[in-house]
């Protein structure tokens, strides 16, 4: 019996080889393939007779083929196949290339619906390549809304249309996870309706409605979880760590810079919830070089002269040591013990300690602040009082990989009874407001809206890739002066990071040998060893490198304040915030910096995407233009997330999203565990697990 768990490979008609190709679509289950939803739709619902066939418009047609053959094109082996259908006002003659067994379906006198576009040759109306199907079957293909899938090699939409219509034929149960009355209020079809609908929908309507309600669930699965989380949360005891104003004014007298008055209003906020026998739940949104560092250093030298223990998170061991570096520095005149403890280092801590004596000295709360990767609260890292855990999270995060962290976190061993501790996260890039409400909705916000003064003017400039060499003299001139330069390869897709240190290898060999054969080149990528990747960066840090070929993993936070050029291959494949990530990687010091974006487009729409970042210094006003042209789906990386790219479009529509948290707020209120919803409670366990999967 086939039911909603059963492989894709024991279905009669998809087998091993088939399978193979779905599991690259993510595609392992009947589920699975049922709830993989198309993109678009083409619209072959527009019946015509032939000899009313318009021009150029998408229609379908029924007639009889009256000829068929199929020819070999011997100059170019193409296969070439060509009818004519006829129908009661005329005929017309279709083609298709190189499907010749289309002859073994359409025979002459057999019954054909044709889609598609008729275009013209000397004056004659035909079709190229249009869809096509008997007419005695039943529309799937022509004649109707067509679904178009996300495809992969071998698996084609005609394809997918053929698998998915059998399993609608076979009207599996579908549990709803929305009680009927939500559905009913807000006007959106039952489960079964929607996923007919969405597949084969009978007008665009009924497609767009059904579309919105797997929206609506999925925001409303977020924002349950986002709930409970908060609300678990609130329950739980933190330890109140009290304002000490005396050292707070002395630390930031120490600072060679005055603070902003964002920094200022965020770190008070921060102190506040600090002073709360709740723990706090903070995001610190701000733009790269706001100086959030200096903000979370507020956070943890509160938390250790109070005598608790602090966390700092960071999202690669390359920026878990730059940190390390940093705070070691701004703490230097304290007395506290910083640690650095990642999988891979053999230097642990300032002390050259090794790690089982790491470990021991943190649980003895002899180290005050431990610096690391994520793997940090995930292994069995005991502490003696931790009160204070800080996130430098990526740019890209898994959506509820948060509230994740978040229950790990709460279950942390140590000294500190029934007690969790206080957290905050801080973003890489600003994220823009409709995403926070949607996403963040546990947490409260800071916002460092505010750069540091003084700082110059980055000098943005999208190069024509053709004109590289009068870039290329210029950044000749810059490394004569002293300067650094970063070289950024273009991106290429997850499943294909080869590729990328392909190009960022051969980009280097080409630069050593070709261009720059008398300067010092590094290579940097990831799949070089952590160690290694240590080693180039400490050797640009120290001035050993003069240009640092590198693919996007050098995206976050690295320091390197002699840099100032920023050039970018292909800049056109990043999405804006990161681009201006990148070049938020230069300018960091008194030079003035640049950054060059190369790009072969002749694109108008891609030129007017880029300069966007040639007029705009501001993260936010970037980041919210990025949404906008690229959905949330790019901006946060779908895959991360395990959000169904089909709820990420509509993360933009702030009124669903309102929706969402208003009906989930109502249900929480009166249901909190959901008792009285188990459907519910089943999706949402599903769906946190499937979003914890990183
Ligand atoms: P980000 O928000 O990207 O993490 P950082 O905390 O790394 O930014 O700060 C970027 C740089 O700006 C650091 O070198 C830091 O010392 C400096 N900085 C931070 N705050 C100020 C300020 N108020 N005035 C001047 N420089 C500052
Ligand atoms: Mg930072």
């Amino acid at each position: 019996m086939t039911d909603l768990n059963t492989p894709i490979k024991n279905l009669p008609r998809i087998g091993e080889k088939y399978a193979k190709a779905l599991k690259k679509l993510d595609i392992l289950t009947v589920r699975d393939l049922l709830f993989h939803f198309p993109f678009r739709y083409d619209d072959y619902s527009q019946k015509f007779s032939i000899k009313d066939i318009p021009l150029e418009q998408d229609i379908t047609i029924e007639g009889k083929v009256t000829d068929i053959k199929t020819t070999r094109t011997w100059k170019r082996k193409i296969f070439l196949t060509e009818a004519i259908i006829t129908d009661d006002s005329g005929s017309i003659k279709v083609i298709w290339f190189n499907q010749p067994y289309i002859s073994d379906t359409l025979k002459i006198g057999k019954s054909v619906r044709i889609s598609g576009k008729a275009t013209t040759d000397k004056n004659k109306l035909f079709f190229s390549n249009p869809a096509y199907e008997l007419a005695s079957r039943v529309p799937t293909n022509t004649g109707r809304l067509v679904p178009v899938y996300p495809e992969t090699g071998g698996v084609t939409s005609r394809w997918l249309r053929w698998q998915i219509q059998m399993l609608l034929k076979l009207n599996l149960k579908l549990t709803d996870s929305l009680p009927s009355d939500l559905l009913e209020k807000l006007n959106l079809p039952l489960l079964e309706k929607a996923v007919q609908q969405i597949h084969f929908p009978n007008d665009l309507d009924r497609a767009v409605i059904s579309q919105k309600r797997f929206a609506f669930e999925e925001m409303f699965l977020i924002q349950l979880k986002t709930l409970q989380v908060k609300s678990s949360w609130k329950k739980e005891k933190a330890v109140d760590i009290e304002f000490d104003e005396e050292l707070v004014k002395n630390f930031i007298d120490s600072l060679p810079f005055k603070l902003t008055n964002a920094q200022k209003k965020s770190s008070f906020q921060i102190s506040k919830d600090l002073g709360e026998n709740r723990p706090m739940n903070r995001l610190l949104n701000g733009d790269v070089g706001s100086g959030k560092t200096i903000v979370a250093a507020m956070a943890s030298l509160q938390t250790m002269e109070a005598g608790y223990q602090v966390v700092i998170m960071a999202p690669t061991e390359v920026l878990a040591r730059q940190h390390f570096e940093n705070l070691s520095k701004l703490f230097a005149g304290y007395n506290f013990n910083v640690a650095l403890l990642t999988n891979s280092y053999k230097i642990l801590a300032s002390d050259n300690t090794t790690r089982p004596n790491l470990l021991k000295k943190i649980q003895s709360g002899e180290i005050n602040l431990v610096i690391g990767t994520h793997a940090l609260i995930q292994k069995d890292v005991r502490f003696k009082n931790l009160a204070l855990i800080v996130v430098d999270e990526q740019h890209r995060f898994g959506v509820a990989q948060r509230a994740y962290l978040q229950q790990e976190i709460s279950t942390i061993n140590d000294g500190i009874k029934d007690k969790v501790p206080h957290f905050l996260t801080m973003t890489a890039t600003p994220i823009p407001r409709t995403l926070a409400l949607a996403f963040f909705g546990n947490l409260d916000i800071s916002i460092l809206d505010e750069m540091p003064a003084k700082r110059k003017k980055i000098i943005t400039e999208i190069v024509n890739s053709k004109k590289r060499g009068l870039t290329y003299e210029f950044i000749r001139k810059e490394i004569k002066n002293g300067r650094q330069i970063f070289v950024i390869l273009p991106l290429v897709e997850e499943s294909k990071v080869l590729t990328e240190i392909k190009a960022a290898t051969e980009e280097h060999k080409r630069l050593s040998e070709k261009i720059f054969s008398d300067l010092r080149l590094g290579l940097l990528h990831g799949r070089l060893k952590s160690g290694e990747k240590e080693n180039v960066m400490k050797d640009f840090k120290d001035k050993k490198i003069d240009i640092l070929v590198s693919t996007a993993v050098v995206e976050v936070g690295i320091d390197i304040p002699n840099a100032t050029v920023m050039l970018i291959e292909d800049a056109d494949r990043f999405g804006l915030s990161q681009l201006h990530q990148f070049r938020g990687r230069v300018g960091r010091a008194e030079h003035q910096s640049y950054c060059f974006l190369f790009t072969s487009s002749d694109s108008s729409k891609t030129k007017a995407r880029l300069k966007a970042l040639v007029e705009s210094e501001n993260g936010f006003k970037i980041a919210e233009k990025d949404l906008e042209l690229r959905g949330p789906g790019e901006f946060f990386g779908t895959r991360q997330s395990g959000i169904p790219d089909i709820a990420m479009e509509n993360i933009t529509n702030v009124k669903l999203i309102q929706v969402a948290r208003e009906e989930a707020q109502n249900i929480i209120k009166s249901d909190p565990e959901l008792k009285k919803h188990p459907q519910l409670a089943e999706a949402l366990q599903k769906f946190s697990q499937k979003i914890h999967l990183e």
